[in-house]
């Protein structure tokens, strides 16, 4: 499974022409399937870093939104009308144009046969969903803001496996000590205490950004 960051605080790839931007997207591509996790704050930036990273947009067959916040939704409305009538899973209810196929996630389930979320957890300020992949040699989280908390969101998360790798945002985190045992932990837009994190875990900190790649 690899997974791409096209929308972030940071770029990865410079001097290519990616902008960063306050937000979070990254896109998965399994063997048979393309799934775009948060859209970012701005729909042409996405679709501009899309472009340079050689993304067809259109190859994207569903669309998973971690949380309500304009940071990883609001490129949904300039997305809609390429990728067309594709499946959207989030929590709540938006205007009908941005609705797509849309199923409201409550309950942890599967959207694809290696790729399942954790379902509604409740979070500060919003709740928000993860997701939970199969990787080659174990489970990953995928997080948009971690509202709910790591450790909340590891717990669900463990229903399908043992966790090991965290990559997104990480918002507020500073439970360092949840990390330890994982293979891999690539901290993302939001995350407060990337430094420390690289400190504490130097031997499995990956660096995020646009551009970045990541093969599970
Ligand atoms: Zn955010
Ligand atoms: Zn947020």
């Amino acid at each position: 499974m690899k997974l791409t960051i096209v929308y972030d605080n940071e770029i990865y790839e410079k001097n290519v022409g990616l902008k960063s931007d306050w937000g979070f997207s990254c896109l998965i591509e399994t063997k048979d399937e393309t799934i775009l996790f948060d859209t970012g704050a701005k729909g042409k930036i996405l679709l501009n870093n899309m472009k340079i990273l050689g993304i067809d947009p259109c190859i994207i067959n569903k669309i998973v939104i971690s949380h309500e916040h304009w940071d990883h939704n609001g490129g949904l409305k300039t997305l809609g009308p390429i990728v067309g009538d594709v499946e959207l899973y989030r929590l709540g209810k938006k205007q009908p144009s941005e609705n797509m196929n849309l199923t409201t996630v409550e309950k942890p389930q599967e959207i694809t046969k290696e790729i399942y979320t954790t379902g509604k957890l409740r979070g500060t300020p919003v709740n928000e969903q993860s997701l939970v992949l199969k990787g080659e040699n174990g489970w990953y989280v995928l997080a948009g803001c971690s509202h709910p908390g790591v450790e909340t969101i590891f717990d669900a998360a463990k229903q399908y496996g043992d966790i090991i790798g965290l990559i997104g945002g990480l918002h507020g985190f500073d439970d360092f000590s949840i990390l330890e045992g994982l293979e891999v932990v690539c901290p993302a837009h939001c995350t407060k205490h990337k430094k420390k994190i690289y400190e504490l875990f130097p031997k499995i900190s990956v660096e995020c950004g646009i551009g970045k790649i990541i093969e599970i």
